[in-house]
């Protein structure tokens, strides 16, 4: 049996104070400065444009759409004032309740949503769940494909089933343990705290530490890794979120685990390869799709504005290297033939797309007849695919030349 962690929560939840701010210019008045301000403070927040009384725009507080920065550009630049229209800033969940309440449909930015700084509509949230070695087995938590039943005294208004858990190990561990999903959000009240399900979809591993996320340049930020708040659930941001799925990309058991893993049944293999399509068909078609590809990808970042510099022979992890005044994105691009089905990396790949911050796949599907574009950040990837060590390398031994009878 899994055992109930014993997990307490702080009065507050960390990130769901209100801090919603509004922007705008009044007569003279410019509050330009100020949002500009806001933007470079708050670079995880978002904000809402107001293009009309009922109607706004939602975007990340980096969207590139009011200038690249920080710094931001400033009133005296003559590019006009970013606040001539409303600019109502806060959390998601916040702006969410603005919006309900002011009566104004609010349409997300897309750039802002292939960017990783938005969630595309309806999408999952990400939150840190804690668990204390002193209180909680931790030898019982964390089995893939198991739940267990954990509690909390507050639990987040804005949770939903399916969204991504992160399962961090408090003092003196100090490390992050595992990723689930939450299976059900409400299995109780029993007078004093509020119980919720999770769903482990690793078995425990060998995270990242507190030093390693406090030095991550996304992550650094984050309000669990603060010393002080000692509660059970924290939130992450989308950026935040798929960062540490870029961090745990690679991890998927803990060394013990991994070096008892069975074999694939055939079953598995033949669902794998249904997965993966039925063949990858011939050397001559694959380099069409690739070639289609790439002109696909190429065309849509120099349309969005990006420096497009072709990096494939360099062999160096990615194709792409795409800069936009100081943005840098690592494209990989890999095209497919049809919809829906799977693409190969070689190990480099995967190396790049688990360690590098600048990274982002470009998939093409259908690249041949009706390109279709899907981008993903390193963590989005990993989360959205599954992946399996498909190759090996026979070579012949050494001193024992193959007398091939
Ligand atoms: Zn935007």
């Amino acid at each position: 049996m899994l055992a109930v962690p014993a997990v307490y929560w702080s009065s507050r939840i960390e990130g769901e104070r209100s801090m919603i701010e509004e922007f705008v210019d009044n007569g003279g008045k410019s509050a330009h400065e100020r949002f500009q301000a806001w933007r470079k403070k708050h670079q995880q927040g978002l904000f809402l444009t107001l293009v009309t009384r009922a109607r706004a725009n939602l975007h990340g507080a980096r969207c590139e759409h009011f200038g690249s920065g920080p710094p931001y550009y400033p009133a005296n630049a003559g590019l006009g004032s970013l606040t001539s229209k409303l600019k109502v800033c806060g959390s998601e969940s916040e702006l969410r309740k603005w919006a309900g309440i002011s009566r104004v449909m609010v349409e997300r930015c897309q750039h802002c949503v292939q960017r990783g700084r938005l969630a595309p509509a309806g999408s999952t949230q990400y939150w840190i769940i804690k668990a204390e070695p002193d209180r909680n087995d931790l030898t019982t938590l964390a089995l893939k494909g198991r739940t267990g039943v954990w509690y909390t005294g507050r639990p987040p208004k804005t949770w939903n089933t399916g969204d991504t858990l992160f399962i961090w190990a408090g003092s003196p561990i100090l490390k992050l343990i595992g990723r689930g999903r939450l299976a059900d959000p409400d299995v109780g009240f029993d007078g004093k705290v509020y119980h919720f399900r999770v769903e482990y979809l690793t078995n425990r591993i060998d995270g990242p530490t507190i030093e390693h996320l406090r030095s991550d340049g996304v992550l650094g930020t984050a309000s669990f890794l603060k010393s002080g708040p000692s509660g059970t659930v924290f939130p992450l941001t989308r950026e935040q979120g798929s960062r540490m799925l870029q961090l745990l990309g690679g991890i998927t058991t803990s060394a013990s685990d991994r070096s008892s893993k069975k074999k694939p049944t055939k079953a598995e293999e033949a669902d794998l390869r249904r997965r993966l399509g039925s063949g990858f068909g011939s050397a001559e078609q694959n380099k069409q799709v690739e070639l289609a590809a790439i002109k696909d990808a190429k065309k849509y970042y120099k349309s969005d504005g990006w420096n497009v510099e072709s990096v494939e022979a360099e062999k160096i992890g990615f194709d792409l290297r795409c800069r936009k005044g100081k943005l840098e994105r690592h494209v990989e691009v890999k095209g497919t033939a049809g919809v829906g089905a799977g693409f190969i990396l070689t190990r480099g790949e995967y190396q790049k797309a688990e360690s590098d911050e600048k990274y982002e796949l470009c998939l093409v599907e259908s690249a041949l007849s009706n390109p279709k574009r899907r981008i993903f950040t390193g963590g989005e990837m990993f989360a959205a695919f599954e992946f399996v060590e498909l190759a090996y390398k026979a070579a012949p031994m050494a001193g024992k030349p193959h007398e091939g009878k």
